[in-house]
């Protein structure tokens, strides 16, 4: 199985080489070449296994049966690590509606389910080819605390972690500068995550410095990540066998756990339909509804791992939806650059309908579904899972088949928002509410390229890496 590129123009590459790729060097983001496909037998047998054995079937269809890293090994050591024995546990909510929960990983939020197993891949790659490199990651909040809890301390790399600063929740920023690993840099950047992914996709962009550091994605830029989280949309169909094709909510920003959801039922899980549930940063719901995806600017929310207006994957389903279009996909994602906007090509808009939906939760709906999920079944969810469960209550999806929603953080992780919505904090688990007294680190940054690149340089000669 080779990757290629949404835009055409850049060499394939094997599974290995995607666990430590980003962009691809033609601007656009690696997907398997075709689709793998898994076997009616394979899907019943999953009901019944453990859900590493299901990690390791589906990662061995995308490629990872040709790997020469200890891929099972990495998933085992991964989903050990989980709090709860079936790593990712549905939870019934109301008639016909459920909660995967996908928080009960190290630092409390999806992310960890790809970087958890990213972690000790990328390092052992590493390690067989005696190099060396540097990690680089824009957070809007999230995947930087699962970069780093799952990178700190590994030989052969750095990690360096940008979050637009004050934009994310206490407990978020404290879960990375917490961190005193040598090889963690946090960087605290004046701006908004899309200022802060732009800079991370310039500084790939760079040649100079490419060619005098090694520098790595974690973002979902990153295939291997997705590919990772393809598995939990299938352990939970085969959790609900037997019901009718699955509808998914989930809460979205950068268009990458969706994603996922489409790659597994292009892998052949029953999936209805996918919701894509935004906050109102909501350009990902407007392009699915109105085929126009346009920038706009980013608002602060109670939600702020989604607090994004530029959602990278969704040119990766631009790329699918259009049949696999290249030239087309580079043309669209151009005319974005130029302009902030473009219009899906009615053909490819009805393509994309056909599998999702969106729906747009502002803080006041997002607040009533905590609300109401606590008065019906005594429940605490985060806000991020909440404009999922808003999408779900507000379109009935329900009458339809069962609807799986994904829970994507744990609610102690926005103290803030769910004391605004219910009037009480939530309970804080013994490892979040330690991290409140230790000492941060972190530097602050302008958004300038320049300030960026000397830090980064300053840091890697330090750690003798140049
Ligand atoms: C990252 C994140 C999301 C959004 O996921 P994308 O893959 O960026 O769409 C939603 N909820 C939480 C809690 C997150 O950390």
């Amino acid at each position: 199985m080779k990757h290629l590129s949404t835009r055409g123009l850049a060499p394939h590459l094997s599974f290995d080489d995607i666990v430590l790729s980003g962009l691809a060097p033609d601007g656009g983001l690696y997907v398997p070449e075709v689709w793998p496909q898994l076997s009616p037998k394979q899907f019943n047998d999953f009901a019944d296994q453990r859900y590493g054995q299901v990690a390791e079937a589906v990662l061995s269809a995308l490629g990872g049966s040709e790997t020469a890293l200890d891929l099972n090994g990495a998933i085992a050591g991964a989903y050990a690590q989980f709090r709860h024995p079936e790593v990712a546990p549905l939870r019934p909510l109301a008639p016909n509606l459920w909660m995967l929960e996908l928080f009960h990983g190290p630092t409390f939020a999806f992310k960890d389910f790809a970087l958890q197993l990213l972690g000790p891949l990328m390092a052992q790659r590493l390690e067989r080819e005696s190099r060396r490199l540097t990690v680089l990651a824009a957070t809007s909040g999230d995947t930087g605390s699962a970069a780093i809890a799952a990178l700190a301390g590994r030989p052969n790399l750095d990690i360096v972690v940008l979050h637009p600063k004050g934009r994310v929740s206490e407990i978020q920023r404290r879960q990375m500068t917490t961190v005193m690993a040598p090889n963690v840099h946090n960087i605290a950047l004046e701006g908004d995550f899309d200022t802060a992914q732009a800079l991370v996709k310039a500084l790939f962009a760079d040649r100079n410095l490419s060619a005098q550091m090694q520098l790595s994605a974690v973002n979902s830029i990153n295939w291997a990540r997705l590919a990772a989280q393809t598995v939990y949309f299938i352990t939970a169909c085969a959790a609900l066998r037997g019901r009718g094709p699955v509808t998914f909510v989930v809460p979205t920003g950068n268009f990458g756990d969706i994603f996922s959801g489409y790659a597994a039922k292009k892998m052949g899980a029953p999936i209805a339909r996918l919701i894509a549930a935004t906050n109102s940063n909501d350009i990902v719901a407007r392009a699915l509804t109105t085929g126009r995806y346009e920038r706009r600017t980013v608002t602060p929310t109670h939600s702020p791992s989604m607090d994004i207006q530029v959602a990278s994957n969704f040119e990766r389903l631009l790329f699918d939806a259009s049949g696999r279009n290249p030239t087309q996909t580079m043309a669209l994602m151009e005319e974005f650059a130029q302009t902030g906007a473009f219009t899906v090509p009615s053909p490819v808009l009805t393509e994309m309908q056909a599998t999702f939906g969106a729906f747009a939760a502002d803080e006041t709906q997002t607040f009533a579904a905590i609300r109401r999920v606590h008065e019906s079944t005594g429940m605490v969810v985060d806000p991020h899972t909440a404009t999922g469960v808003a999408a779900a209550f507000a379109q009935d999806l329900t009458e339809r088949g069962p609807v799986v929603c994904l829970a994507t953080a744990h609610p102690a992780k926005f103290e803030a928002a769910i004391h605004a919505s219910l009037g009480f904090a939530p309970d804080i688990p013994a490892e979040l509410s330690a991290l409140k007294t230790l000492p941060e680190r972190c530097v602050d940054l302008p958004a300038d390229i320049n300030a960026l690149k000397d830090y980064l340089l300053t840091v890697v000669q330090q750690r003798g890496a140049l």
